[in-house]
C-alpha cells in the first residue's frame, strides 16, 4: 500500500443473500466499520438488493457497487442491466470481468473494454478483474495473460478517462479455494500490472491507480497482503458475507510498506 493511494476494500457478495439477508448483513456491518473513514469500503450485493440496501448506507462509511453491467445504454437485451440503471439504483462502483463471468458467461477482454467505457461514461467507478488460471500459472504464462487482459480490457482510454479505474488482481486458483497467493507473489504481479499501465497511460496515472488483490482474503492474511508496496486494497468474496470478518479486513493494519 502506498500512502498516496487510498486503500479500497470491496466485498463481492456473488449470488448470495435475499433482500432480507442483505439488510441484516448491512445493519451488522455499519457499526463495525463506522471508525474507518480513511478507508474506501464497498459492498456489491446482487442486483435485487441494491435499491433496498442503498438508503441504509446513508451516513455510513460503506458505498454501493454492482457485480456486472451491460455495455449498451438501453434496448432489447433481455436480462441485462445498463450502467445508468445501476447509477439510478445508487451504485458508485461496478465490478467488471470477474473470473466467474469470464469462465461461466463467456466474458471476453473485448466485452470488458465495452463495459468499462460504458461505466466511465456515466461516471461510475469500474473495478476491472484480471488474473491467471492454475494451468496458465503452471505453464509460466501469467504475465502474458495479465498483460493481454489489461491491454485489451483498458484499450483506447485517455489518461483522463482512466483516473478512477481500480484493478483487481485475482488469480483464479486462489478464488474461493482457501489458497492465497503469497504477499510477495501477489505484489509482484500487482507491480507488473502497474508497469503495464505505465506503458499504456503514463506514470502519473499508473502511480495513482489502486490495485487490489483478491483470492481467499481473510482476517488473518489481509495485514500482510496490504503491507506490500503495490497492493492497495482487496476484493473479498466469501469473507465479505460475514460482517465481523469483512469489518476486520477493512480494519487492516498495514506495517511499513515494503
Ligand atoms: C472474489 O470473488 O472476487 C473472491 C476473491 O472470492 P474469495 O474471496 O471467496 O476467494
Amino acid at each position: 500500500m502506498h500512502s498516496k493511494r487510498k486503500p479500497v476494500i470491496a466485498g463481492n457478495w456473488k449470488m448470495f443473500n435475499t433482500t432480507g439477508e442483505a439488510v441484516e448483513l448491512v445493519q451488522a456491518l455499519i457499526p463495525l466499520t463506522a471508525h474507518l473513514p480513511e478507508r474506501e469500503i464497498v459492498i456489491c450485493p446482487p442486483f435485487t438488493a441494491l435499491s433496498t440496501v442503498k438508503p441504509l448506507l446513508a451516513g455510513s462509511n460503506i458505498k454501493l457497487g454492482a457485480q456486472n453491467v451491460h455495455w449498451e445504454e438501453k434496448g432489447a437485451y433481455t436480462g441485462e442491466i445498463s450502467p445508468a440503471m445501476l447509477k439510478d439504483a445508487g451504485c458508485e462502483y461496478i465490478i467488471i470481468g470477474h473470473s466467474e463471468r469470464r469462465q461461466y458467461f463467456a466474458e471476453t477482454d473485448e466485452n470488458v473494454n465495452r463495459k468499462l467505457k460504458a461505466t466511465l461514461a456515466v461516471k461510475l467507478i469500474p473495478i476491472i478483474c484480471v488474473g491467471e488460471s492454475l494451468s496458465e500459472r503452471e505453464a509460466g504464462i501469467t504475465s502474458t495473460v495479465i498483460s493481454r487482459q489489461i491491454k485489451i480490457g483498458l484499450a483506447d482510454l485517455s489518461p483522463e478517462q482512466a483516473t478512477s479505474i481500480i484493478i483487481a488482481y485475482e488469480p483464479i486458483w486462489a478464488i474461493g479455494t482457501g489458497r492465497t497467493a503469497t504477499a510477495g507473489d501477489a505484489n509482484a504481479i500487482c507491480a507488473f500490472i502497474r508497469l503495464t499501465i505505465t506503458g499504456m497511460l503514463g506514470t502519473s496515472i499508473a502511480d495513482s491507480m489502486r490495485i487490489q488483490y483478491g483470492g481467499s482474503v481473510k482476517p488473518d492474511n489481509i495485514d500482510e497482503l496490504i503491507s506490500s508496496s503495490d497492493i492497495d486494497g482487496a476484493l473479498v468474496g466469501g469473507a465479505s458475507l460475514k460482517a465481523t470478518d469483512f469489518a476486520r479486513i477493512a480494519a487492516f493494519t498495514a506495517t511499513t510498506a515494503k
